[in-house]
């Protein structure tokens, strides 16, 4: 194959087609089951397709390639060719997120975005989640802004 992409370009792309299940994505996964929260993936009835659903919290979180969606980290650089072509990519990637948020808001979801590279410091991220989630156990409502939490009864 001919090499037209630069190895940023390529490495990229590679991550992109890897697209469902990406690394980050798996890991997030991984440590919320852990902490015992439950949750739907990907779920097709939901605007953007949110990564993880927890539906009896009102809450979806998306896991975010920072170089594809753009965070303000410095790992979304900007590809030295073909500059147009990836500021039209950027520029629809970031349109598309926007909506899909106020979607996801205006249908009474709390939308949580995790950042690629917050996966560096896995127990400052884990803490905001369950900051955010609040704690892990059957809810036994969903309720809009605020969640309510039935802990599990002693002895059953
Ligand atoms: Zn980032």
């Amino acid at each position: 194959m001919a090499d037209i992409l630069t190895p940023q370009e390529r490495s990229a792309l590679m991550s992109r087609i890897r697209g469902i299940n990406t690394n980050p994505e798996l890991i997030v996964r991984r440590a919320l089951h852990a902490l015992g929260y439950r949750f739907r993936l990907h779920a097709r009835d939901l605007p953007g397709r949110p990564d993880l659903v927890l539906r009896s919290r009102g809450m979806v979180i998306f896991v975010h390639g920072c170089f594809w969606h753009r965070h303000d980290c410095g790992r979304a650089y900007m590809p030295k060719t073909r500059r147009e072509f990836w500021q039209r990519k950027f520029a629809s990637n970031v349109e598309r997120d926007r909506r899909t948020r106020e979607e996801l808001e205006a249908g009474g979801w709390e939308v949580i975005v995790v950042w690629e590279c917050q996966l560096a410091k896995p127990s400052a991220l884990l803490a905001r989640l369950v900051g955010k989630l609040g704690p892990a156990g059957r809810v036994s409502k969903p309720v809009r802004g605020g969640t309510k939490v039935t802990l599990p009864r002693l002895g059953s």
